[in-house]
């Protein structure tokens, strides 16, 4: 497999949470790049076989059904590996301030058994799916990656940030390469939560009406998977290139969007009119949810420094997710 147009690296690569969302796209990649040999591991508590359908039956893919939060039998996948794509968490951050206790373990406790996997069998590349909760209510905006102090708002932010600092010991102690991911919000056709998704559902069930959770008010950065995958990759290269034991980018677009904003383009894309928002107070100052960051923008200045930028805004990402989500579903009728 090829990477920098110079280097052949990579023959085996595991991604984790391989059948999600971000991680399915993921494999798509590497398998365009022509790796000889993926395994997938995941649980299936989010993640579907649809998500791989192109790929099941074929040589190069392997999928192992496990739990990463349990030291079992998916351990011995990693003998050989070359690079691990972590991208297994549950991202509900809504769930992680009513159960805290799911976040520590999906996140923190399975990324750690993932480094000890890697460590028992000398992996040498990472790459780490964070996110952009780890800024908590930034005082800086757009935020860039030395921001601080990172005081996350919700459990989930918390867990990337315990689950970063533990990929950035690792590659001190043990001569590991870490890319450190910090994402927006990542959309696209087979996202399974998120609030295109939600209101999708919930205007299907009624047409007439629709609850936004919050004041509507909330204002973030949306990228479109195509973009995100890219960028991934253009930051692995460089990361690579550059053989420093870790590094940390921030994986995002120019601009934000509002959540009543993101309500009109699914209504418009849904062919309906004159629907009724009705805002759900859910905390006095009109955040969606308990631990709901409400204005996110991330500055990507340094990934713009090694030649990467967003191909589609935050507005035309919202707009071609609802319009393929809608589409898919209209098709499965
Ligand atoms: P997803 O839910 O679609 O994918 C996560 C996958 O991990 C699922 O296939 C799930 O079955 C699997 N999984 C969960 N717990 C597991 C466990 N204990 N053992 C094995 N497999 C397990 O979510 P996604 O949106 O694709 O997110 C992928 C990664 O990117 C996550 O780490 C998430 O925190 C991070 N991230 C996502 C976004 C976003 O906007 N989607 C933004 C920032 C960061």
């Amino acid at each position: 497999m090829k990477y920098c147009g110079e280097h052949t690296l990579f023959t085996k690569a595991i991604v984790t949470g391989g059948a999600g969302f971000i991680g399915s796209y993921i494999v798509d990649y590497l398998v365009r790049q022509g790796i000889e040999e993926i395994i997938v591991i995941d649980n299936f508590s989010s993640g579907s076989i649809e998500n791989l359908r192109e790929h099941l039956g074929k040589k190069y893919l392997k999928i192992v059904k496990d739990d990463l939060k349990k030291w079992g039998n998916w351990v011995r996948e990693f003998k050989n590996v070359d690079i691990v794509f972590h991208y297994a968490a549950n991202p509900e951050v809504r769930i992680s301030s009513i159960e805290p206790r799911i976040h520590f373990e999906e996140n923190v406790l399975a990324t750690f058994n993932v480094l000890e996997a890697s460590r028992k069998y000398d992996v040498k590349y990472h790459v780490f799916a964070s996110s952009s909760t780890v800024y908590g209510e930034a005082k800086t905006i757009p935020t860039p990656e030395d921001y601080h102090p990172l005081e996350p708002i919700s459990v989930y932010g918390a867990s990337k940030i315990a689950s970063e600092y533990h990929y950035i010991a690792y590659s001190k102690l043990y001569s590991m390469n870490s890319l450190i991911l910090r994402y927006a919000n990542i959309i696209g056709p087979r996202s399974s939560h998120g609030v295109i998704i939600d209101f999708i559902k919930k205007l299907l069930k009624n047409p007439r009406k629709l609850e936004i959770l919050g004041d509507g008010t909330q204002k973030k950065s949306y990228l479109y998977i195509i973009d995100a995958v890219d960028a991934t990759f253009h930051t692995l290269n460089h990361f690579i290139r550059e053989g420093i034991d870790y590094d940390i980018y921030n994986i995002g677009n120019d601009d934000w969007i509002r959540v009543v904003d993101i309500a009109d383009i699914v209504v418009e894309e849904m062919g309906l009119e004159n629907v009724e928002y009705i805002f759900v107070k859910t905390t006095p100052d009109g955040r969606g949810w308990p631990g709901d960051v409400k204005l996110m923008l991330l500055d990507i200045k340094k990934i713009k420094k090694i030649g990467w930028r967003p191909k589609w805004s935050s507005r035309e990402a919202v707009r071609m997710t609802a319009r393929e989500i809608i589409k898919k579903i209209k098709q499965s009728i």
